[in-house]
């Protein structure tokens, strides 16, 4: 086993959503290889990972195949533009990623991450619109506590303060719906939580204030994942349906935790039984070996987007790196792999135990509620009086040492194991994180 030397200085990275000053002055936090179900620090400590990364690497570790791909193509085609150029790779993983989507969802734009994809998306919804004629329609609307990531307009309709705060006016006409998340009814749920369903309704409430002819899309996560494991109500997502139909708005699920298996279907839509009009990805796209994101629409999207120009470029929109090579042989390796080793399936065999071993923390010390879909949890634990998310962050500490990654947001533990995991991998998790919330009580 290669053993990876730490960096003499620490001082030119500025790392992204970090306490910077706290982990440059405490590094035993450093992962340098990974394999299979686990990372391993420069000094060979393996760490099991709970989180795939960062809901990513949904195949696990290393994958020769993916790696091989990548290998290949770099020495096939390092790089070419996709502007008004093609390359065959990038229309082939057009073309797999087509196959997993919902039926008559056959277009895909690509981009390097999710937040791209969000963005992306959002665009699409405004010129969507605008080649009906319906220009009026600009208003996005998000929900509380919703994630899309850090451009300017997944923050704008995501729904979480302290990424907003920082920076000032954001994208206009946004608004959102409540958040999903009713810990009174619902604490402790299984699955789908079942009281709810008529929060969807305050979408009606925003037709009314604003007006139909204003909105032009509703964008959600089907389960939102990184401000805690947020599950929708049984129904919810079918009424928003619904009402986005009623009033012509485009319904925009963003899947980027929630496709490639991680709810035991290819994507959310599919296991939810709801499909949107737009569908954005990326993190297990590639396993995240290599970066890339993607949205897909309904073909009536694209069509009409595509001919409502009458000639030249028909969509003002595009990365340098859409549809990258590289990324695009690690997407098709990735997806071949799903298909081969069934890595949804997997994941939906697998739940059962996965849901009663998160449940079986329901009497640890602060856990005041827990929540499962598919292979994601949640433990939520009360907060520290005047310290927010201080207990979860020790917690979190507690279990790298013990060598077992979770992930923390607030005060709840978040967990999301690649899609290979096995059952003593498992309660491997469960034991060593009841261990440290059990030692932080103490
Ligand atoms: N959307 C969702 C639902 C996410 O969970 C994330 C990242 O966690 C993003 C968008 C942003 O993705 P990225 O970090 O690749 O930009």
């Amino acid at each position: 086993m290669n053993e990876i030397s730490r960096p003499n200085s620490l001082d030119a990275y500025w790392m992204p959503f970090s306490d910077n000053k706290y982990f440059k002055g405490d590094t035993s936090r450093m992962l340098a290889r990974a394999e299979g179900m686990s990372y391993y620090t420069p000094d060979g400590k393996e760490v099991l990972d709970g989180t795939a990364g960062l809901w990513c690497c949904n195949a696990g570790h290393g994958r020769v195949e993916i790696k091989e791909a990548i290998q290949k193509q770099a020495a096939i085609l390092d790089y070419a533009p996709t502007f008004q150029l093609g390359h065959p790779i990038a229309f082939e993983a057009a073309a797999r990623i087509a196959e997993m989507t919902p039926e008559g969802m056959d277009r895909v734009f690509f981009t390097n991450s999710g937040s791209e994809s969000a963005d992306t998306a959002l665009k699409i919804a405004l010129a969507y619109h605008k080649a009906r004629g319906d220009s009026g329609r600009v208003r996005m609307i998000g929900r509380e506590r919703g994630y899309h990531g850090v451009g300017f307009g997944g923050m704008s309709v995501g729904g979480i303060g302290g990424n907003r705060k920082q920076f000032g006016a954001l994208l206009p006409y946004v608004d959102h719906l409540p958040s999903t998340h009713l810990p009174a009814k619902n604490a402790f749920s299984r699955g789908l939580p079942h009281h709810g369903v008529e929060l969807a309704d305050t979408l009606e409430n925003l037709v009314a204030l604003h007006g139909a002819e204003t909105i032009a899309a509703v964008m959600v996560e089907p389960v939102a994942g990184s401000t805690g494991v947020l599950v929708p109500p049984v129904g919810y997502l079918q009424r928003l349906r619904e009402i986005c139909d009623k009033y012509g708005i485009l319904l925009i699920f963003d899947e980027v935790i929630t496709g490639f298996g991680r709810l035991g279907t290819n994507f959310g839509a599919e296991r939810l039984g709801v499909v949107p009009d737009i569908m954005t990805m990326a993190k297990g796209l590639t396993n995240a070996a290599v970066p890339m994101g993607a949205v897909a629409v309904k073909n009536g999207v694209y069509d009409t987007v595509v001919n409502g120009v009458a000639g030249g470029i028909e969509f003002f929109h595009g990365y340098t790196y859409s549809g990258h090579p590289l990324a695009a042989a690690a997407a098709i390796a990735t997806l071949q792999l799903h298909q081969s080793e069934d890595l949804p399936g997997r994941a939906m065999a697998i739940e059962p135990y996965w849901q009663d071993a998160m449940h079986s923390m329901k009497d640890a010390p602060n856990v005041i509620d827990i929540r499962d879909f598919g292979l994601i949890g949640g433990i939520e634990l009360s907060s520290r009086p005047g310290k927010p998310g201080a207990r979860a962050m020790d917690v979190f500490r507690r279990c790298f040492d013990a060598g077992v990654l979770v992930r923390v947001t607030g005060d709840i533990v978040a967990l999301s194991p690649p899609l290979i995991i096995e059952k003593p991998h498992v309660d491997r998790i469960v034991n060593t994180l009841t261990d440290a919330i059990r030692a932080e009580a103490a």
